[in-house]
């Protein structure tokens, strides 16, 4: 069984990157009347505790969502973000961060459908007591099931509109040959739905290669694509003073999409260099923005 918890990492800057994409990817595919589905791949518990455990252990959303709930004239998107994270959170503390199953279903209208894969017991069992807090009903469908496969069955959806979120953990290196395959695959099931795929950038061949070949399979459909990294630190192994070598943490990731919103890019343009300014960690904090097809 996987040992990875996305409590440890939530509101980290890696989810201010993918739940930010997110958030202007749906608020533009919600503006028109027909219905949508969303598809999340790997939806984790849906809600965490920033306060909790698992968060206080890691740290990680002090270097990311909790840079960002005080900050003044951000761009819109990226103040979006914040709001809507603040929207689950009742006094002036950010306790509570919403993953991406209760982002989507906040942005959803009552004849949209969010299906929802998760394997890990655990999550599955947290993620289905949090939805069931909800009035959602029939328009969330919680699934314990590998998500790579079951999005098959909903491809191409009723009413022909769909995002769909891959957001593994890469915990084994097989994920990343899966979410090609995967995406190659929903393509030919869905040709105009929007794919959107978070990824790790880490010194690991498999990771360099993933967006090379998302971009490789959408300019061979004659499909547009965005591809958005986010760089807050080095990837060096650093020493401690005791000679102890260091991994640094995840220093980077990225979101590759397909047939995104025309929207996204110039919705991104700001925002990207204000979470460098932010959530940087050294002088190595970058991005890039590429779109193409
Ligand atoms: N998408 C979530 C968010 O943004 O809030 C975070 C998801 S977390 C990075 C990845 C989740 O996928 C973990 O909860 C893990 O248990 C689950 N998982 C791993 N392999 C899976 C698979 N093949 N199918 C469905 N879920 C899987």
């Amino acid at each position: 069984m996987f040992s990875y918890r996305h409590a440890f990492h939530a509101g980290n800057h890696a989810d201010v990157l993918k739940h930010t994409v997110l958030i202007a990817t749906l608020q533009h595919l919600t503006q028109k009347d027909a219905a949508l589905t969303v598809l999340d791949t790997h939806a984790g518990a849906g809600l965490y505790r920033l306060d909790g455990d698992y968060a206080s252990t890691s740290g990680e959303a002090s270097d990311g969502i909790l840079r960002l709930v005080q900050a003044s004239g951000l761009a819109p998107a990226l103040q979006d973000y914040v709001d809507m994270v603040r929207a689950f959170n009742t006094g002036p503390a950010t306790k509570v961060y919403p993953g991406s199953p209760f982002i989507a279903q906040r942005l959803l209208r009552d004849h949209d459908k969010l299906k929802l894969f998760e394997l890990h017991p655990t999550d599955l069992r947290a993620l289905a007591g949090n939805v069931a807090q909800l009035e959602a009903g029939r328009q969330v469908a919680v699934l314990h099931e590998d998500g790579f496969e079951g999005v098959k069955k909903f491809l191409p959806p009723p009413a022909r509109r769909a995002l769909l979120l891959c957001d593994p953990s890469y915990e084994i290196k097989s994920d990343y040959g899966r979410v090609l395959d995967m995406v190659q695959d929903a393509l030919k099931r869905f040709a105009t739905g929007t794919y959107a795929v978070w990824y790790p950038i880490i010194p690991r061949p498999e990771a360099h290669d993933l967006p090379r070949r998302l971009k490789t399979l959408a300019t061979k459909a004659g499909k547009s694509w965005l591809h958005a990294t986010l760089t807050v630190k080095s990837s060096q192994i650093v020493k401690s003073p005791d000679g102890e070598a260091k991994r640094p943490g995840l220093p980077a990731s990225g979101m590759f999409l397909i047939n995104p919103p025309f929207t996204l890019k110039a919705a991104l343009q700001p925002a990207l260099p204000q979470m460098v300014e932010l959530l940087a960690q050294d002088r190595h904090a970058t991005h890039t923005l590429e779109s193409g097809g």
